[in-house]
């Protein structure tokens, strides 16, 4: 069943939900006993965070992280009141009351942090739910090991109920890096200060390392969005995006007619052009131009000239007269060309991809629970 978000027609991003709730089943499956949370920061890495959060949700998962806490808060509509949120980016100074509010768990990544929200429990007189993040080595955010060591001499928990202890790794998509257990190391000795704090280092790639890697909680993002760490099999994860794009115009030209942009692109024979209503706002990047192709059916349709910001150009004139119309659609990325496959192509990662996607693209969300069919209105 699908359903349509917003009424957006020349390009559409397809969510397979389905997809999504088997590669959380997958994934706790391969972690337990340790708990599976889903990574939901950049409204769910572009596919949009309500319905991934509901299905997610759905499927069972009762622990969410974002990046900022604007993001929780566009969740707190779906978030059921037993699911707790993680804000990974901190506290941000003024924020405090916000967060407090609306029970959401900012990681404390700084002695200030944690003093701001000491004091604002002790104001309210309440204790005050909070995540700690060391940095075991990564120099991005966390306690330094000596503040988390002195820190656990005092009395933390006397006003902040601290639920959860992370770091992360730098090199966990790698599993041939030594730094990752170096970090591992480093992290359990603080870890062992923290006696009965839930413990948690695994990201997407860490979750498909060695079990000692899975510690009581896993934080996946790109692994539920269908994109496999270097470890996984064949066939664990399925994809869970697909994007097509609408031919908007159709035309033949001559040999020595230039296409585009700079006319990078000069007919050396006659040719049938299709021009596609997709570009570069949409998350096509321009590098995509020089190896990239479209598919329609099993036929691949290679990039001509260069991407404009709303359309690109394809050469249509190996298929059979017909086949493809105006008001046809392409993909872009799909079983033909996976997200990996796009990444390559422009030297960039699966993740930059699906974060720059765009908003204009007409998000459609498949599943088929039976649930949902029966939602009746929202559902065609
Ligand atoms: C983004 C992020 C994750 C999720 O990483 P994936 O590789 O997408 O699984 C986990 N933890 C932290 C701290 C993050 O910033």
């Amino acid at each position: 069943m699908v359903r349509s978000i917003c009424p957006a027609t020349a390009s559409r991003l397809i969510v397979d939900l389905d997809a999504l709730s088997g590669n959380y089943a997958s994934l706790s499956r391969k972690l337990a006993p340790a708990a599976c949370g889903a990574v939901v920061k950049a409204n769910a890495y572009g596919l949009g965070a309500v319905p991934v959060v509901e299905a997610l949700q759905a499927a069972g998962c009762r622990l969410f992280f974002t990046a900022h806490l604007a993001e929780a808060l566009d969740l707190m509509s779906v978030v059921d009141p037993t699911c707790e949120i993680v804000i990974l980016n901190g506290l941000d100074p003024d924020c405090e009351p916000v967060c407090a509010e609306h029970g959401f768990v900012p990681a404390l990544n700084s002695m200030a942090q944690i003093e701001r929200w000491r004091a604002l429990a002790i104001a309210q007189g309440r204790r005050l739910p909070a995540a700690l993040q060391v940095d075991s080595g990564m120099s991005r955010l966390g306690l330094t090991l000596d503040d988390a060591q002195a820190l656990s001499a005092t009395a933390i928990g006397d006003n902040i109920d601290l639920r959860l202890i992370l770091t992360h790794l730098a090199c966990a998509d790698d599993p041939c890096r030594e730094e990752n257990r170096m970090q591992r190391a480093r992290f359990e000795e603080i870890n062992r200060l923290f006696p009965g704090i839930p413990a948690s280092i695994a990201n997407s790639g860490a979750a498909f390392l060695t079990p000692d890697f899975h510690l009581d909680i896993a934080r996946c993002g790109i692994a539920l969005y269908g994109v496999a760490p270097t470890l996984a099999q064949p066939g664990e994860l399925r994809s869970v995006v697909r994007l097509d794009a609408r031919v908007i115009q159709i035309r033949d030209i001559e040999v020595g007619t230039g296409i585009g942009y700079g006319f990078d692109h000069v007919a050396r024979c006659p040719m049938r052009i299709a021009t596609v209503g997709i570009g570069y706002a949409d998350g096509i990047s321009r590098r995509f131009a020089q190896s990239g192709a479209a598919w329609y059916q099993k036929h691949r349709l290679p990039l001509v000239g260069r991407i404009s910001m709303d359309s690109l150009a394809i050469d249509i004139s190996g298929l059979p007269d017909g086949l493809l119309r105006e008001g046809g659609f392409v993909e872009l990325i799909g079983p033909n060309q996976p997200l990996e496959a796009m990444a390559d192509a422009v030297g960039t990662i699966p993740y930059e991809i699906l974060t720059g996607l765009g908003r204009r693209h007409e998000r459609l969300y498949v599943q088929n629970h039976r649930s949902e069919r029966q939602s009746a209105g929202a559902w065609s």
